[in-house]
């Protein structure tokens, strides 16, 4: 073990949350599969912007389609393995990707349940800066949706900014955020 994993104040594992669907790819609403995931222009090289600023790169995702039974549980790994691949090509390292499969109200068991992983609450972030000692002072966290800034918001993590590549958001996100940007190469450009 060094030392840097038992300070968790380190500056290392900075960290830049995301959102996937809206910020990573271009939200065409339950995406399943890789035929359907379209990479939104410029976010390999966005990322390895951050990643070559030091910032490891996780992402948090709601997939209540999960839980509505629109695909499964495999179909998501499969899809995300994929994915990972895609940015690993670009030389981006995906450190982990989170997911909500659950749903309050619309869901079939056993993902119908009020959870604490469901974006705006901070369950996956919290899981994330656990297991990896990431450092939620220096990270940032990029999301479309005011669920996006209040999970980031409850998990402590510094600096939150919406992205307009997405879901249009009402004024009361904008005000959660500290800035926002057209999409997360715009973002990059201006952060770093
Ligand atoms: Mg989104
Ligand atoms: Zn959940």
């Amino acid at each position: 073990m060094t030392s840097a994993s038992l300070n968790p104040t380190s500056t290392l594992n900075k960290t830049l949350f995301l959102d996937r669907d809206g910020v990573v790819n271009v939200d065409h609403g339950y995406v399943s599969q890789p035929k359907d995931f379209e990479f939104i222009n410029g976010v390999f090289s966005a990322c390895k912007q951050f990643q070559d600023a030091g910032y490891k790169i996780v992402i948090v995702t709601n997939q209540s389609g999960i839980g509505r039974g629109y695909y499964s549980e495999q179909d998501f790994a499969e899809l995300t393995t994929w994915m990972v691949e895609q940015f690993k090509n670009h030389g981006v390292d995906i450190l982990s990707v989170y997911y909500c499969p659950h749903h309050p109200t619309k869901a079939n068991a056993p993902y119908l349940k009020e959870c604490d992983c469901r974006k705006p609450k901070p369950g996956m972030l919290l899981k994330a800066i656990s297991e990896h000692s990431l450092n939620p002072d220096l990270s940032i966290m990029i999301g479309d949706k005011a669920s996006d800034m209040q999970a980031a918001i409850a998990a402590g993590i510094k600096h939150k900014y919406l992205v307009n590549s997405g879901q249009s958001f009402p004024p009361e996100a904008e005000e959660l955020a500290d800035a926002i940007f057209q999409d997360l190469p715009a973002a990059a450009k201006s952060i770093l």
